[in-house]
């Protein structure tokens, strides 16, 4: 089946539809709308947009454009979801995350499970540029980086160390047993004294955003995809991952084809939210074959996210447990973003040549979630 938009094009200009085919088949959307400078990430990425459509303007590359966007949330301290400042594993220490693809050239390059590094995705884009390979992982990742002029540094900030402590503390029980029982802190009560007088600078709204991320482990990306009037496509997912995941975990965001897909030919794909249902059914490759068929980028997410629906049996109550986004641009400049829940993140973040980004919804799935705990 190949895209609509090709043979209504084609009877437009008077092809025949088996000429129409043998161009469809060359090229999935070589007679689509001409394309046009866009670039969509997820929520957290208004800035990272607005960054990369300057850079698109100044013809910049869509790779470097994308990246430099990423960058700027990379090493923002106060989203603790990426970069610096992202929370850390059960041990303290902040792993990352990232992924890069290059749709001109059909390069990829990836670091899984970096420390270190603020800005895990110029070392994803450096594994492509300098390596033969696609991924490097955890000690090598990080000597590679440092090979390349890059200075390991502390990636906590005070928050993120509160954050993390509160959570660690919540473990355990009087005689500083763990208690962790699999749920997600239920145990927690109050910061104690000690840890009071270990951060004598903090205010109470610090304390209430510690606490509320010790009781609900947060998951958070940023996936940004951006496409120029050229017709070229590139992406860059990056991650902190998990909060208090056990280290070593690596997520879906550094993995060719769940956590980033692009195919200069069709469009590319990304994703943020819980990574090891998306590991499961590749979803950004999923999105871009399933628009390479046809498929809208909004019908392309919706499927992606009924094919995780179908892993539960579409199960409303073990659904509950998580949420997951994917965000889509085709080569023609249509694009969508979509949510598992209506409850959740509902937005994204697009920008199509302002100086500024805006929001604009996501189609979601599921409704009424239910209470998990
Ligand atoms: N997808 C990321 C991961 O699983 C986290 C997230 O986006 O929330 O590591």
């Amino acid at each position: 089946m190949y895209p609509r938009e090709i043979l209504m094009v084609s009877r437009q200009h008077g092809l025949s539809t088996s000429a129409a085919l043998a161009a469809a088949s060359a090229v999935p959307f070589a007679n689509a709308a001409a394309p046009r400078n866009i670039v969509i990430s997820s929520a957290n990425g208004l800035i990272a947009c607005a960054r990369a459509m300057q850079m698109l303007k100044a013809g910049h590359d869509t790779l470097d454009a994308v990246v430099a966007g990423v960058n700027l949330v990379e090493l923002d301290p106060e989203d603790d979801s990426v970069g610096y400042g992202g929370l850390p594993n059960e041990e303290g220490v902040v792993e990352l995350d990232a992924c890069v693809m290059h749709g001109p050239t059909r390069r990829c390059g990836s670091v899984a499970s970096i420390r270190g590094i603020k800005t895990p995705s110029k070392i994803a884009k450096l594994v492509m540029e300098q390596t033969h390979h696609v991924m490097l992982a955890g000690e090598g990742a990080l000597r590679f980086a440092k090979a390349w002029g890059y200075k390991e540094e502390d990636l906590l900030t005070e928050k993120s160390r509160l954050a993390w402590l509160v959570w660690k503390q919540s473990l355990r029980d009087k005689s500083g047993h763990n208690n962790w029982t699999g749920g997600t802190g239920a145990s927690v009560k109050k910061p104690s004294v000690a840890l009071r007088e270990a951060f004598p600078d903090v205010d109470e709204a610090m304390l209430g955003y510690a606490l509320d991320r010790a009781m609900n482990p947060i998951t958070g990306t940023i996936n940004c995809l951006g496409l120029n009037a050229k017709g070229e496509i590139s992406g860059v997912t990056s991650t902190s991952g998990l909060s208090w995941k056990i280290p070593g975990r690596v997520g879906d965001s550094p993995i060719i084809g769940a956590g980033l897909f692009v195919d200069q030919e069709v469009g590319g794909a990304g994703s943020t939210g819980r990574g090891e249902e998306n590991i499961r059914i590749a979803g950004a490759h999923t999105i871009v074959e399933n628009m390479r068929h046809g498929m809208t980028p909004k019908e392309a997410v919706l499927d992606a996210l009924k094919r995780v629906a179908r892993n539960y049996d579409n199960d409303p109550v073990r659904l509950a447990a998580f949420d997951i986004h994917f965000y889509a641009l085709r080569m023609d400049g249509e694009y969508a973003g979509g949510t598992l829940w209506s409850s959740g993140k509902k937005l994204f973040a697009v920008n199509d040549g302002a100086p500024q980004s805006r929001l604009e919804p996501c189609v979601t799935l599921l409704d009424n979630r239910p209470k998990t705990n």
